[in-house]
């Protein structure tokens, strides 16, 4: 919104009016975090669904209009630090002030760094990918309400869950069915048929049901995620990570792009106010020391609500769901997007605000170190 592009990206946005987790055998709810009013009147701000190519398209033409010249087919194979510069695979190299290496999960620019190999860490977990018409589920009384009034809905069963919300205006109905790995070794993204799916949710929900015998093809990808870095900056000072790159995290709190905005935002901020070049290795201290935390404790409840959502039928399943059901808020709550003190953590933040107060600490003490 800070970045004047509120109008641009409401243009692609479902708003969401609520999220909820039901049990997966009957779809009976168990948690409601209301979204609207409750985001805007709390945390200032709506919770949007966009389709990501249109987040991706809004974010290039605002790059554009700011005069970012974008060189596309430029696949870097290798960084001199100290010039700082990158090698292409045509061969041409690039010079720059500073290189920002945000080259997501499998991250060229953080091998180069490490000075060493680094794949990215299998999860055990994939995500079936599907898109299905909303106008073909408003043909059926049982799925029309799903589309009616637009909310992110979560089914939870043993090793699974779906994640399931509106899109494009409304117009597709977005199904990620998030399962354990079966995919062979080398491939991390291949095409299905839909029996997979059907056959592993023929227990679930109904509705699923009727909403996978609608689908005549599901992409599969494979889940990793990376572990904590020791530094995501190189010593000489002119090069950094960001994203995905140095903070890939399973998409179970949905906050992957989230933190690489937010990483983008934190190191734009810091990066405007430089007054010489003599700042700029502290600054990009500053960012990392601003940014690390916050991101590692994103990655690790991500994963921690895999245990939450995944559990088998028995009793630690029916105790989470009592607590969820006597909706009794507290730290530790199994709904992390209604616990009282991560959905303030998750929700609250406000990067610009992070940067204000870093920087105004630095002008008081007159060293790059008090913002560390
Ligand atoms: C199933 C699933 C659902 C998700 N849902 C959500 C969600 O709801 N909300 C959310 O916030 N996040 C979600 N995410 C996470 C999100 O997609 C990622 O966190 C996000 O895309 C990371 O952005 P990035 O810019 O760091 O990396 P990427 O989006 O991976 O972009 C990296 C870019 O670098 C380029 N590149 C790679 N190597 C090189 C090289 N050697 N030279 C030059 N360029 C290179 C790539 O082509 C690509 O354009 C989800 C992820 C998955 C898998």
């Amino acid at each position: 919104m800070k970045w004047g592009l509120k109008e641009k990206m409401e243009n692609h946005a479902v708003i969401p009016k609520a999220l909820m987790l039901r049990g997966y055998k009957d779809g009976k709810i168990l948690s409601t975090q209301n979204l609207v009013p409750y985001t805007q009147e709390v945390y200032k701000g709506p919770y949007w669904h966009v389709h990501r190519a249109d987040f991706h398209n809004t974010m290039v033409q605002a790059a554009r209009d700011l005069g970012v010249k974008i060189q596309l087919n430029s696949c870097v194979t290798s960084i001199d630090f100290s010039a700082p510069s990158v090698t292409l695979k045509t061969g041409a190299t690039v010079a720059a002030d500073l290189i920002i290496g945000a080259d997501g999960l499998k991250s060229r620019c953080r091998e180069e760094m490490m000075g060493r190999a680094d794949p990215p860490h299998l999860t055990g977990d994939l995500a079936y990918r599907i898109i299905v018409k909303a106008d073909e589920m408003r043909k059926d009384p049982d799925l029309r309400e799903l589309t009616e009034d637009p909310a992110i809905n979560f089914w939870m069963g043993p090793d699974a869950h779906a994640a399931c919300y509106l899109l494009k205006g409304g117009g597709l109905y977005n199904i990620v069915l998030l399962c354990p790995d079966n995919m062979p070794a080398d491939v991390n993204i291949m095409t299905t048929g839909p029996e997979e799916v059907r056959d592993f949710f023929k227990t679930w929900d109904p509705r699923l049901g009727k909403l996978l015998n609608m689908v005549h093809e599901v992409s599969k990808w494979r889940l990793q995620n990376s572990r904590e870095m020791e530094t995501w900056l190189h010593p000489e000072g002119k090069f950094v990570l960001l994203g995905d790159a140095c903070h890939a995290t399973l998409p179970y709190l949905a906050q992957g792009a989230a933190m690489a905005v937010e990483d983008g935002a934190v190191l734009g901020g810091l990066l405007e106010r430089l007054e010489d070049r003599a700042q700029l290795k502290g600054l990009l201290a500053a960012y990392e020391s601003l940014r690390k935390k916050r991101t590692t404790r994103i990655v690790l409840e991500s994963t921690h609500q895999r245990d939450v959502f995944h559990l088998p039928d028995g009793p630690v399943q029916e105790a989470r769901d009592a607590e969820l059901l006597r909706d009794e808020l507290k730290p530790g709550f199994p709904n992390k997007w209604r616990d009282p003190e991560f959905q303030k953590f998750l929700f609250g933040y406000d990067a610009f605000a992070e940067v204000e107060t870093a920087w105004a600490r630095f002008k008081s003490e007159g060293s790059v170190n008090s913002m560390l």
